[in-house]
């Protein structure tokens, strides 16, 4: 029972193996495939820190730039201030604004419109030399004194793109007087991006506050003055804010980017330094990939090996399921056989031995178990079994059947026929003997009481006929060889048949058996036979004995008969059981032409002749022969 849940357990076996191959597969992907995007997160990270110094210097120097401006500006309003906008004072400024244009490679124009947004400096009207003037109706509406950042204009005059930082100068009675103003390109300003290598797809802009595009690097031509006020960084309110980094697709192209944007705290400018995401990671993603490779080439190892140790582990389970099935099978059979099976190791102790053997040698199973095989044997037995179980460990013999006389704990001796087969290892070695025994006792008891019918005489117990004649024929061989003699006295009760007329035929017999007793018991050497020869006539064989001695012991039978004393009142002469022998002797070698039958037809002859002699008498076929002689008148 209990081989059920164990077997359960081994059928989930290979299962559990599979899983943990998996698990170790899927972890080591995934902490692979964790630490790959911690590295792309690092990467992205360092990029943004580096846009943002970016977006801040380049703040700062746009802030600088502007602060330059500025401070031409200042000086130029103070001056108008101080000394009006008279011509004299206009001429003086005129070179004034020209020299510092020149000293200083940031400004692009420095100049003076009055009150009208003409311009006193330059030649004709704001309309015909800047594309906007927005600035201008700024400080016309505004009395604020502090400097004014436009949106970006083109120059139409060299057709440059600029910025203006203006600022309002008040007449003496405080009313609007005119605009100074410096402007700075945008040419200058994206010359100067170029400066900062970031990378193919990637840019920096600078724009204005309400989103039109002041500065680009690259492609600043195509991008100025255009407006991003409709980008999220304009629109998303999370995004409002001095700076930050965020992540967006490219409408035009549709690839990712990272920007990191910087809004002056001064002025009306925000800074946006972008680079391509797919460029940036490009070299995280090559190593990354070969890394994943490496880590993907171990993982297939891994669970190419998990999965043929799955497979041997499978293999190996249906072998010993197949194993158990088997044995289960045999122990079937051996254990539900009534046949003693047992298993001799080449040690010749017993391996294995069947619940059965209770029945057949009385000893449980585990009393046998490491006991030596042979012990049970009958010693007589033994040397026979003994070799026959040698022959089979040194392989000579691969199968054996046995019959032998074996010790039962309660019956004194029982009768086993053993089957006996060779078991050999996977490499062909004998690793034992099993056999199969099985009690005979009863057989072997009807065997030899079946013998004994075959040779014995019911009635009396003597050998019968068939017996008799073999031996005789077997006695008349050995006389032969050996030169002896060979004498037969054939024995007849004397008026038997008026014997079962007188007392029935149930006594006869009984006198019958009563005859046979005093008859083998005169029998004294163990070669002699005695044997009913039919009806009440009996026969001793005598080996080895010559006319004289058979004629002694046969007088001894005829005495004893006589003296055992069964009343025959119809045996008139004697009044009890009396009988007649008639005694041959010869010796085989020298009757040249006769043979058995010869020394019966003597015996059987003096058997006659005593019958005429008057019947209680033994005669010799010798006294026969010379009684004839003397009846033939010689
Ligand atoms: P004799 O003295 O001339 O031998 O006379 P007899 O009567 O013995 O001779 P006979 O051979 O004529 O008779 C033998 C008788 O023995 C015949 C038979 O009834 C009897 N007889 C033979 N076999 C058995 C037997 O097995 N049991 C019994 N009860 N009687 C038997
Ligand atoms: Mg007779
Ligand atoms: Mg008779």
């Amino acid at each position: 029972m209990s081989a059920v849940p164990q077997r359960a357990g081994w059928s989930r076996l290979p299962l559990r193996a599979a899983a943990f191959v998996v698990l170790t597969c899927v972890t080591i992907l995934g902490v692979s495939a964790w630490r790959e995007w911690a590295a792309r997160d690092a990467v992205l990270r360092g990029a943004e820190t580096e846009m943002a110094n970016v977006a801040r210097s380049l703040t700062q120097h746009a802030e600088d730039s502007l602060d330059l401006l500025d401070s031409g500006v200042v000086g130029v309003v103070s001056r108008l201030e101080m000394d009006g906008a008279g011509p004299a004072t206009i001429a003086k400024l005129r070179i004034l604004l020209e020299t510092r244009k020149k000293a200083i490679e940031r400004i692009h124009s420095l100049a003076v419109t009055d009150d009208q947004g003409n311009w006193l400096t330059l030649p004709g009207t704001i309309g015909s030399t800047l594309s906007d003037d927005a600035f201008f109706r700024h400080h016309q509406l505004s009395p604020k004194r502090e400097p004014h950042v436009g949106r970006p204009v083109k120059s139409l005059v060299d057709g440059e793109w600029v910025v203006t930082l203006s600022r309002r100068f008040n007449k003496p009675d405080g009313s609007f007087g005119g605009v100074v103003l410096a402007t700075i390109s945008s040419k200058y300003l994206s010359h100067f991006y170029e400066q900062f290598e970031i990378g193919r797809n990637s840019s920096v802009a600078l724009t204005h506050g309400d989103g039109l595009i002041v500065a680009r690097n690259p492609n600043n031509d195509k991008f100025v003055g255009r407006s991003v006020a409709d980008k999220p960084l304009f629109r998303d309110a999370s995004l409002q804010r001095p700076g930050g980094a965020y992540h967006f697709r490219s409408p035009l192209d549709g690839a990712e980017r990272v920007s990191f944007f910087k809004r002056s705290g001064r002025y009306p400018l925000v800074l946006l330094a972008t680079v391509d995401k797919d460029e940036l990671l490009a070299p995280w993603r090559a190593a990354a990939i070969s890394r994943m490779l490496f880590v993907l080439a171990l993982v297939m190892l891994i669970a190419i090996i998990g999965a043929v140790l799955v497979r041997h582990l499978q293999r190996g389970q249906r072998m010993a399921a197949a194993l158990v099935e088997k044995e289960a099978h045999f122990r079937l059979l051996a254990e539900g056989s009534s046949d003693m099976v047992t298993r001799i190791g080449l040690d010749e102790r017993l391996r294995y031995v069947s619940p059965s053997s209770v029945r057949v040698v009385g000893w449980r199973a585990n009393q046998l178990i490491g006991t030596p095989a042979l012990a049970g044997i009958h010693a007589d037995d033994r040397p026979q079994v003994q070799a026959i179980v040698d022959a089979m460990k040194h392989g000579e013999k691969e199968e054996a059947r046995i019959t032998y006389r074996n010790v039962h704990r309660e019956k004194s001796e029982i009768w086993l026929e053993s089957t006996l087969r060779v078991t050999r290892k996977v490499n062909g070695d004998v690793d034992g003997v099993v056999a199969i025994s099985r009690d005979i006792t009863e057989q072997k008891e009807l065997e030899t009481r079946l013998e004994m019918l075959a040779i014995e005489d019911s009635l009396t117990g003597l050998a019968n006929r068939r017996r008799f004649d073999e031996r005789l024929s077997e006695e008349w061989t050995r006389a032969y060889r050996d030169r002896s003699s060979l004498a037969l006295l054939m024995i007849d009760v004397d008026h038997f048949k008026a014997y079962n007329d007188e007392y029935g035929h149930p006594a006869g017999d009984a006198c019958l058996r009563v005859v046979a007793q005093v008859i083998a018991a005169e029998t004294q050497r163990s070669g002699d036979l005695a044997a009913r020869y039919g009806g009440e006539e009996f026969a001793m064989l005598l080996p080895n004995t010559d006319a004289s001695g058979c004629a002694r012991i046969g007088d001894r039978i005829r005495r004893a008969i006589r003296e055992a004393g069964l009343v025959h009142s119809s045996n008139r002469a004697y009044g009890c059981v009396t009988a007649s022998l008639g005694g041959a002797a010869c010796r085989p070698v020298l009757e040249r032409t006769a043979g058995v039958a010869s020394l019966v037809e003597a015996a059987d002859q003096a058997l006659y002749a005593a019958k005429q002699a008057g019947r209680n008498r033994l005669m010799m076929s010798g006294e026969v022969a010379s009684l004839m002689l003397k009846a033939s008148g010689q």
